[in-house]
């Protein structure tokens, strides 16, 4: 009876992952944590018997002992004891950014398996995270789509993994990216997930994120993962092999299947997810992406292609835009601008520590606000 840890269990994975739990009652839910919805939590705490909670605040930790007989801890030591605990099998790790990477890097170095929904650790610090190969298992639907197409391949037989993007709200709208506002982004087509994602979904920096993400995961060199915008987003993603065939991976677009296969591989469970009807199924189509409009995901093909301490620089500079954006502090095409200031000014580091890595995602992350209040100013402005 495997026992889970879910890092970020209020959150939209941490929620659906919990879904998935309520129908697998081999899996025990053993720790919760959360960082602002300290209720919700608790209440997870209550109806899961959770033995572990940890929050983000010391202040919290007192809410959560008078309404629960759980271990209570906090803040990031809270998350990486609760990640190695000797009593969990499985860590889910659905943090959001570069906050993942600590606990993450814990629970492998534990000897845990885990399930990873938080690509920005694969994307700053993937040449550590990928010594722990055997361990990690994408929770991200294209590549929990792509582990599937792989699996019992030889990877010599591989030409190119083919990466699916729904191409966000705007991709075929006629909308002046300039002028877009917080709610029009928040209003993906296909996918109900948390805010950061949906704006890097309509940015399609989260593609140009889980480009480097396949990168590390599955070893391919970047001129050998091609992405391909597919609206309906029902093909998960793709592996072209050396003889022309490719194979896909077609589903339901709901999280819950690529969260289970992660926690029950190698194994393949009944799931509460419908099946798709392929007779009822719109056409299926592709386009090339337009570099142009959507520039960050040449920003992140870019930075993936320098390395070192690049890809970290490219990830602070937008968790910064995307959090003014969000707080409708600058524009969204002021996103790329912000990340591509921020990473003409960087000298990146070639195999950089974790310290190091800790330490420009910081730097990173300063430049960027600094560029971006400038352009705040320019669009009070107008
Ligand atoms: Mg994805």
């Amino acid at each position: 009876m495997p026992n889970i840890a879910i890092l970020g269990s209020t959150g939209s994975i941490g929620t659906q992952t919990l879904q998935v739990l309520d129908r697998l009652p081999n899996y025990k839910v053993f720790g919760l944590s959360a960082r602002s919805k300290v209720t919700l939590l608790s209440e997870q705490v209550e109806k899961y018997q959770a033995k572990v909670a940890v929050v983000d605040l010391a202040s919290d930790v007192n809410t959560l002992m008078a309404s629960s007989n759980a271990s209570v801890y906090y803040g990031e030591a809270g998350l990486c004891e609760l990640a190695s605990h000797p009593d969990v099998d499985i860590v889910v790790v659905a943090l959001v950014g570069s906050a993942g990477l600590k606990p993450t890097l814990a629970a492998l170095e534990a000897g845990k398996r885990v399930a990873l929904a938080n690509k920005e650790t694969l994307v700053i610090a993937g040449h550590h995270v990928m010594k722990y190969r055997n361990q990690i298992i994408p929770i991200d639907s294209e590549h929990n789509a792509i582990w599937q197409c792989l699996d019992g391949k030889n990877r010599d037989d591989v030409a190119s993994i083919i990466l699916t993007a729904s191409g966000g709200p705007f991709y075929n709208s006629q909308n002046d990216l300039s002028k877009v506002t917080v709610a029009q982004a928040l209003k993906h087509p296909n996918w109900d997930m948390g805010g950061k994602i949906t704006i890097d979904s309509a940015s399609m920096m989260n593609k140009g994120l889980e480009v480097i993400e396949a990168h590390w995961l599955f070893g391919m060199d970047y001129d050998s993962i091609e992405v391909i915008i597919h609206p309906q987003s029902l093909i998960h993603s793709m592996v072209r092999f050396i003889d022309g065939s490719i194979l896909a991976q077609l589903a339901t677009t709901d999280m819950r299947l690529p969260i289970q296969y992660a926690l029950t591989y190698p194994a393949t469970l009944p799931s509460q997810v419908s099946p798709v009807n392929l007779w009822e199924l719109p056409n299926l189509t592709f386009q090339k992406p337009d570099l142009v409009r959507f520039p960050c995901l040449s920003l992140a093909y870019h930075g993936g292609k320098i390395g070192g301490t690049m890809p970290t620089v490219l990830n602070g500079a937008n968790e910064i835009a995307v959090s003014m954006f969000l707080s409708d502090q600058i524009r969204f095409t002021d996103i790329p601008r912000i990340i591509e200031n921020t990473m003409a000014n960087h000298q990146p580091i070639l195999h950089p520590t974790i310290n190091e890595i800790l330490a420009y995602d910081q730097t990173s992350r300063i430049e960027a606000l600094e560029f971006a209040t400038i352009l705040k100013g320019r669009m009070k402005n107008i």
